[in-house]
């Protein structure tokens, strides 16, 4: 029971044995194939499982199809500006084999700076949704071309200023719906009418 048969492609395969993840885990195993089927996912799960190789594996393989481009194609929010840092780093290191960029945009770090580091193009955005709004309201970024949306630790995203930055970033979505993949350890009534809104017809994944 290998990554092979979960029918990833060789570039990421390869960066999997290097870093010597052998096996899938059970997350893994259940989500790499839904999210490249192009399924919604709903995954209750705790860290430490694998879950974040378990959504940023397929998505690298997805986008890897495009060219970079000004407009990310993948946007990943986090609670915190450490959890961002540490999503971008998985993302960096498992698609180090291929060509996408990869930027954290959060708060505590002077805007002009990320900006910058935006305009030599990107793919992924690993962002907390305050910076996020900002910048989006600006123009300085533009989500009209995302292809996935991901809520990482979902359960601790729920609070009023996330409600809010959600709703504001609502009409700079794209007019069609992306995949979408929604993490979180529980999901109390509050977590799952959150992830109602966000994705459609989720598989449900739960170790
Ligand atoms: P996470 O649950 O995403 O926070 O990941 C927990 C830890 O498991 C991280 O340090 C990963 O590098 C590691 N990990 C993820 N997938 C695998 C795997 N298939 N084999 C071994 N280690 C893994």
């Amino acid at each position: 029971n290998d990554f092979t048969k979960l029918g990833l492609i060789l570039p990421l395969l390869e960066t999997l044995k290097q870093i010597g993840h052998k096996r899938p885990s059970e997350i893994q195993e259940q989500t790499i194939p839904q999210i490249l089927d192009g399924k919604d996912v709903l995954i209750a799960s705790q860290t430490g499982s694998g879950k974040t190789a378990a959504f940023v594996l397929p998505i690298l393989q997805k986008i890897s199809e495009y060219e970079t481009d000004y407009n990310p194609k993948v946007l990943i929010l986090e609670p915190t500006r450490e959890l961002a840092m540490q999503t971008a780093s998985v993302c960096r290191q498992l698609g180090r084999r291929l060509p996408l960029k990869t930027r954290v945009i959060c708060g505590g770090v002077p805007k002009e700076q990320q900006v910058k580091s935006l305009s030599e193009g990107v793919d992924i955005i690993v962002a907390t949704h305050g910076r996020l709004l900002d910048l989006v309201v600006q123009g300085q970024i533009i989500l009209e071309d995302l292809k996935f949306l991901v809520l990482d630790e979902a359960d601790r995203l729920l609070d009023e200023d996330f409600a809010e930055s959600m709703n504001a970033l609502v009409p700079y979505f794209p007019d069609y719906h992306p995949q979408t993949v929604f993490c979180s350890a529980t999901l109390p009534a509050p977590v799952m009418a959150l992830a109602q809104k966000v994705t459609r017809n989720p598989v449900r994944v739960e170790v």
